[in-house]
This record gives structure tokens, C-alpha cells and sequence, in this order.
């Protein structure tokens, strides 16, 4: 089973390589392909012979789906999707955190994105569900979860009263009370609400890292993404979270070489990186992907993309050095993740010697860094 990713062209390429392999490896295995890219799609894989059958977001999680063979390609209109049961899904992808998803798809058209033709319009895990979730969890021995979702700041719009993400945490800490770290995946600059601003600043078990889904640092060019934040919102914002917690790490996503963008725009984005004090930066050389309206918009030529990326990622490494170099001398709480590796609060990687159990917390005390992490000892 195939579960495919639209995000970038090279990624709808490289699932399509990995089909015909694994068609060469298992000539007699029944082939099923899913995920948004085959949701977006779904004629380019049924086109292909190595394919058994085609099957949408929506389609792979209803019962029976893949064992039904009446039809080989079964993919509706994933905007007609309401419904929130089912998604509630933790993963587990080692055991030091678990990830819940409490929200999937997306009300926004930001102009460079797929995601919401591949994923459907936003629907949200109702607070009691994933509340008990949580609960049991904490109750396996997780002392870490992460709250995932598409666009997990706009959690809770489809719901009735239309609760906040703020909220959910704030449920989620106060009934929980056994669980020590309760993170945010990826959040939306235009959108914390007041009641998770206040979490931040009271709550110390909501962990102080945040990264920011910024894209550009350019009002010019943050307009024509369609964006729902200005460069002067993600200042302020970052401001006053450091200000009423002052340890909080950020990282962000920013894309290189989006349609248009001149270099003084670019020298905008680039500015963003220390003015904001990003610590932690995933830097996308922008690829057009069919279908969105930023790629009718003129291009960047290629190498200048490259070569902006390149710039972007310096000034990344160096936020990070800044940031690492803070951490020198402290004790910092680190959740292990494997032997001689652990994660701090605000997402640093600690690496230490000698073996622990992974998703233990345990006390380190920082002596240097390496460039990528902090490099510590354990304290006793
Ligand atoms: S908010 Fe995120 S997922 Fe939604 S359209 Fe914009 S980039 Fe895509």
C-alpha cells in the first residue's frame, strides 16, 4: 500500500518511482495506491499497470476498502467530507512521543498549496475524544504528545460553539494532569488565540517551542501567497510570546524564490531570520505545482531559487548557532529519544553519552554545542 504525498512534484515523482520498483521486486503483490497525491490525481496512477487500485483519502478508511475489488479506482470529491470520526488517529513513530491528530484539512487556498485539494476543507477531532485519547496515552507511560494537524490553529471552527485551539489545550492540561509535555506541531502566524497565549505564558507543561508557518517575510510576497499574516504580525507575535515566556524557541517554514519575488523582497525573508530570532528553519526552494494559481504567476529563475535557498539556510545555521550557543552552561529537561540523543522543551537537541530508556525525562546539563546540538552530561 502506497500512501502517496502531493506536496511537490518531486514527491508525486518519487512515489511513482517507488511503485514501479517495488512492481519489480513483488510481481505477484497487490498493489494499492492512496494518499493526497493519488486524491489529487487519480488517473495518473490508475494509467499505470503496476497499479491494482486507486483509492482516495477518504475512500482507504471506510470498511472493507481494500478488500473490495469491484471497481479499481475509488476516489470522491474530498470537499464533500464533513464528518471528523476516524481521523483521531495517534501516530507512534518511536516510542519517546505520540502524535495525535486532532484536525485535517484546510479553509484556506494559500496560492503555492495543494494540501486542501488532497486533504478536504478543515474538520476538527471534537476536545472530549481527544481528551480520552490523550488519557490513555499518559495512562501507556508517554510523557510527551504533539497536537498534529493541517492547519491546527484553526482547530475547533467546525465545531459547535466553535471552541478554540487555547481551549483544547487548556482541557487537555487540566485533565490530564499526569502528562509532563503537551507540544504544538506547526501553527499558523495569523491565529493564537488569547486563551492559548495565556497557556503559554501560566502553563509550563505546554512545551516553549513554536514553529511558525511564515512562508515569507515580504508583504508583497506574503500577499500574493495569500497569506493571512504580515511581516509586522509575525514581529509582534514572536515578541510577545518571548515576552511572556521568554524561553520559548522559534522555527519556521520559508519558501525561496516564490513567483515575482525580487531580491530585495528576498532580502526581506532574509532579514526576518535574525530580526525574529528563528532558531529552527525549513527552507523550501519554491517547485511550481500544477494546478495552484502561483504557478501561472512569472517564475524565478532556477538557480536564483537555489542559490536563495542557499542564502536562507546560512542564516538558518546561524540563528541555530545563535540559539545554541544561548544554552551553554544550563540544565536543560530532556525527553530521551534513543541512546545518547534526548529533545529539550524548546526542541534542541541534546546529545549526551551513555544509554537511556527512550521517553524517559531526564536532567542535562549543557557543555558546548556542535554546530546542530547541544552536546551535554547527564545530571544525577
Ligand atoms: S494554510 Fe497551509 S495547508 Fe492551508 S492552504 Fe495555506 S499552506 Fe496550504
Amino acid at each position: 500500500m502506497f500512501n502517496t504525498c502531493a506536496v511537490t512534484n518531486e514527491a508525486v515523482r518519487q512515489a511513482r518511482q517507488a511503485i514501479r520498483k517495488a512492481r519489480r521486486e513483488r510481481p505477484d503483490a497487490r498493489f494499492i495506491v492512496t494518499g493526497c497525491a493519488a486524491q489529487i490525481d487519480p488517473a495518473a496512477f490508475a494509467a499505470m499497470p503496476e497499479v491494482d487500485l486507486v483509492l482516495g483519502n477518504a475512500e482507504k478508511a471506510a470498511p472493507g476498502a481494500l478488500l473490495d475489488t469491484s471497481t479499481r479506482v475509488r476516489v470522491n470529491d474530498i470537499m464533500s467530507i464533513k464528518e471528523t470520526a476516524g481521523h483521531l488517529i495517534s501516530g507512534l513513530k518511536d516510542r519517546a512521543r505520540a502524535y495525535v491528530e486532532v484536525q485535517n484539512g484546510c479553509d484556506h487556498r494559500c496560492t503555492f498549496c495543494i494540501i486542501p485539494f488532497g486533504r478536504g476543507n478543515s474538520r476538527s477531532a471534537p476536545a472530549g475524544e481527544v481528551v480520552e485519547q490523550i488519557r490513555r496515552l499518559a495512562a501507556e507511560g508517554y510523557n510527551e504528545v504533539v497536537l498534529t494537524g493541517v492547519d491546527v490553529t484553526s482547530w475547533g471552527s467546525d465545531l459547535p460553539g466553535q471552541p478554540t485551539l487555547g481551549q483544547l489545550v487548556g482541557r487537555i492540561l487540566k485533565l490530564v494532569p499526569d502528562l509532563p509535555r503537551l507540544r504544538l506541531s506547526s501553527i499558523d502566524a495569523a491565529e493564537i488565540d488569547p486563551d492559548l497565549f495565556k497557556l503559554l505564558e501560566t502553563e509550563p507543561r505546554l512545551m516553549p517551542y513554536l514553529h511558525l508557518s511564515l512562508q515569507a517575510g515580504d508583504n508583497m510576497i506574503l500577499k500574493r501567497m495569500k497569506r493571512r499574516h504580515s511581516r509586522e504580525d509575525a514581529l509582534k507575535l514572536v515578541a510577545e510570546v518571548r515576552r511572556v515566556r521568554p524561553d520559548t524557541a522559534f522555527g519556521a517554514d520559508l519558501i525561496a524564490g516564490f513567483p515575482t519575488e525580487s531580491e530585495e523582497a528576498f532580502e526581506n525573508t532574509l532579514k526576518l531570520v535574525e530580526e525574529a530570532g528563528l532558531a529552527f528553519l525549513h527552507v523550501f526552494p519554491y517547485s511550481a505545482r500544477p494546478g495552484t494559481p502561483a504557478a501561472r504567476m512569472p517564475p524565478v529563475k532556477g538557480p536564483v531559487i537555489k542559490d536563495r535557498a542557499r542564502r536562507l539556510r546560512e542564516a538558518g545555521q546561524a540563528g541555530l548557532e545563535r540559539h545554541l550557543q544561548r544554552q551553554v552552561g544550563r540544565v536543560l529537561s530532556g525527553l530521551v529519544e534513543r541512546d545518547g540523543v534526548a529533545r529539550a522543551e524548546d526542541f534542541t537537541e541534546i546529545a549526551f553519552t551513555g544509554e537511556a530508556p527512550s521517553g524517559q525525562i531526564l536532567a542535562f546539563r549543557v557543555t558546548g554545542h556542535d554546530g546542530s546540538r547541544v552536546t551535554a552530561e547527564r545530571v544525577a
